[in-house]
C-alpha cells in the first residue's frame, strides 16, 4: 500500500551527491559545498598545525581574518577562531531558526590580511554580513514524482505524512468499504539540498500534491507579433495546452508586446486511486412475453397483464480517481424481489375489408382502388410488369390492402412517389405514381385506411395506381391474393 517504502533511498553520503548530474545548478551548488566542506577542513587542520605545532608564524596581534563570500570581502575578524565560530554561529542559529540542518552555498573563504588599517567587525556585524552575502540550503528530502524532483520538505518523515494527507484526503469516506489506497504515480523521496524557502511543512506539501503549484509560470511576449506555435516550442510545451490555458487571448497567431501568456495551470501532482466496494439496490427492467391471439387483428396488440420491476442489491467494486470514478465492476447481485413479465397479446388475424370490392382473388387483400384495369401482372409489350395497374382520376383515396407497418412513403425511383406496406410473414404490398402520400415511416395502418392520393408521378403515362404484392420481396400476380 505505501508505495514509498520501496523507493526509500537513505543514502546520505557524500558520494550521492558527487555521483549526481553536474549539468544541474542545483547539483553544481552542492558540489561547492561539499569542496568547501573538504577546503574548510584543510584550512582548519593547518590552523591546528600551526598552533599546536608550535610554529607561530603570525602573532595575534599583527594579523586579522576576512570573510570572502564568492570573491566578496564582507567582514573582517581579529582571529581565525573567532572567524570561524561567527560562521558556526551564524549556520547554528539559522538551523535553530529553521528547524532544518543549513548549509551555505557559497564559497566561503577566511584570509590573514595585515591588521595595518584595517578595521575590525563585531561578532554581530560578522553575523549580519554572512546574512546578505551568504545563500542558505537545507539539508531536505525531495518528493520526487515518476523521477522527477518535484517538492521538498525537511525530512522523510513528513513527507510521508504530506503522502498520507493526500491519501486520506480522498479516502476519508466511511460509508463505502475501501479496498486500498494507492498512488498512482511512482513516487520516492530522495535525500537533497533545496533552498530553505522551497522546503514545505506536511500541509503544505499535501496541497501541493493535491492541487499542484498555484502559481502559474508566465511568458511574456518579446517580439511583436509572436504566435504560440514559436512560445511553445521555445518553452517546451504544447501549443494546444497553451491554446487550453490561455484562453482569454484572442488573437493566437499575432500576440502584443508584453502580453502574459501562462505556461502552466495548477494541476494535481498526484492522482490518489481509491477502490472501494459500493453495495447498492437498483431495479431489475422486467421482460415482455407475446402470446398469439388469432381473434385478433394482425398488427394489433394488447396488454394482457403490466410488467413489474424486480429489485437486486449488487457489489460494484469501484476505482476513483482523484475524486472521479474511472472503473465500476459489477462483482455480485442478489435478487430482493423477483420481476413480473409483461404479457401482451398479438394479434395474428388475416381481416377482410368490410368493403366490397368485388375482386376474384383469394381475398388476402383488399383492393387499394376500384377503377379501371389497364395493365395486368406479367409480360406485356414493354417488357415485365410487376404489379396491376387500376386508373382513375388523379386525387382518387388509395386505401392499405392489408394491416401493416409503413416501410417506404417517398420517391422511388420510376415508380414516382410510392409506399411500402410491410404485413409481416415476409408479405409487401407497393403502391406507385401517387400525387400525395397520407402516413410516414413507421406508421401502423389498417386495412383500408385512406393512405394516399392517386396519382401520374415517376414513370407513368396517365393517372393510376401501380399496386405490387410482394413476398420475400418477389412480386406475385396481384389478382391472385385480391378479394
Ligand atoms: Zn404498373
Amino acid at each position: 500500500m505505501n508505495t514509498m517504502h520501496n523507493n526509500q533511498k537513505q543514502d546520505l553520503s557524500v558520494a550521492t551527491y558527487i555521483q549526481s548530474d553536474p549539468r544541474n545548478k542545483k547539483e553544481k551548488q552542492r558540489f561547492k559545498a561539499i569542496q568547501r566542506t573538504v577546503s574548510s577542513a584543510i584550512v582548519l587542520l593547518c590552523v591546528m598545525f600551526l598552533v599546536f605545532g608550535g610554529i607561530h608564524l603570525v602573532s595575534a596581534n599583527s594579523s586579522a581574518y576576512v570573510l570572502v563570500a564568492d570573491g566578496k570581502e564582507i567582514a573582517t575578524l581579529a582571529s581565525m577562531t573567532e572567524a570561524e565560530a561567527a560562521i558556526d554561529q551564524y549556520i547554528e542559529n539559522k538551523s535553530a531558526e529553521y528547524g532544518m540542518d543549513i548549509v551555505y552555498s557559497d564559497d566561503l573563504e577566511i584570509n590573514k590580511v595585515s591588521t595595518a588599517g584595517v578595521i575590525l567587525s563585531s561578532a554581530m556585524e560578522a553575523a549580519d554580513a554572512l546574512d546578505g552575502n551568504l545563500h542558505l540550503m537545507a539539508k531536505a528530502e525531495a518528493i520526487c514524482i515518476n523521477g522527477v524532483e518535484s517538492l521538498y520538505v525537511p525530512d522523510e518523515e513528513t513527507a510521508r505524512e504530506a503522502i498520507d494527507l493526500a491519501k486520506q484526503y480522498y479516502a476519508d469516506d466511511d460509508s463505502d468499504d475501501i479496498l486500498s489506497v494507492t498512488v498512482a504515480e511512482q513516487v520516492s523521496v530522495i535525500p537533497t539540498l533545496a533552498d530553505i524557502d522551497q522546503v514545505l511543512p506536511a500541509e503544505e506539501a499535501k496541497n501541493m500534491l493535491l492541487y499542484g503549484c498555484p502559481d502559474a509560470k508566465y511568458y511574456f511576449v518579446a517580439t511583436e507579433g509572436e504566435t504560440f506555435a514559436e512560445i511553445a516550442e521555445r518553452n517546451g510545451v504544447s501549443v494546444e495546452s497553451l491554446k487550453a490555458i490561455n484562453t482569454v487571448i484572442a488573437d493566437k497567431d499575432a500576440l502584443t508586446l508584453g502580453t502574459a501568456v501562462a505556461l502552466s495551470q495548477p494541476a494535481p501532482m498526484i492522482s490518489v486511486l481509491v477502490e472501494k466496494e459500493v453495495v447498492q439496490t437498483q431495479a431489475i427492467p422486467y421482460s415482455v412475453v407475446h402470446q398469439d391471439n388469432s381473434n385478433m387483428n394482425r398488427g394489433e396488440e394488447k396488454v394482457i397483464s403490466e410488467g413489474i420491476d424486480g429489485l437486486e442489491e449488487v457489489t460494484l467494486r469501484v476505482v476513483v480517481s482523484n475524486g472521479e470514478t474511472v472503473s465500476s465492476e459489477q462483482i455480485s447481485a442478489t435478487t430482493l424481489v423477483e420481476p413480473v413479465d409483461q404479457v401482451v397479446e398479438r394479434g395474428t388475424k388475416v381481416v377482410l375489408s368490410s368493403r366490397s370490392f368485388g375482386g376474384s382473388g383469394s381475398g388476402v387483400v383488399g383492393w387499394p382502388y376500384t377503377g379501371t384495369i389497364t395493365s395486368r401482372f406479367g409480360w406485356r409489350s414493354r417488357g415485365w410488369h410487376s404489379g396491376l395497374d387500376i386508373a382513375g382520376p388523379v386525387g382518387e383515396a388509395i386505401y392499405a390492402a392489408e394491416s401493416g407497418t409503413v416501410t417506404y412513403a417517398g420517391w422511388y425511383y420510376g415508380y414516382g412517389n410510392l409506399v411500402k406496406i410491410d404485413h409481416g410473414s415476409g408479405m409487401e404490398t407497393y403502391y406507385g405514381h401517387l400525387s400525395a402520400i397520407y402516413v410516414n415511416v413507421g406508421d401502423t395502418v389498417e386495412r383500408g385506411q385512406h393512405i394516399a392520393a392517386l396519382g401520374n408521378t415517376g414513370n407513368s403515362t396517365g393517372p393510376h395506381v401501380h399496386f405490387e404484392v410482394r413476398f420475400d420481396g418477389t412480386a406475385y400476380n396481384p389478382l391472385d391474393y385480391l378479394e
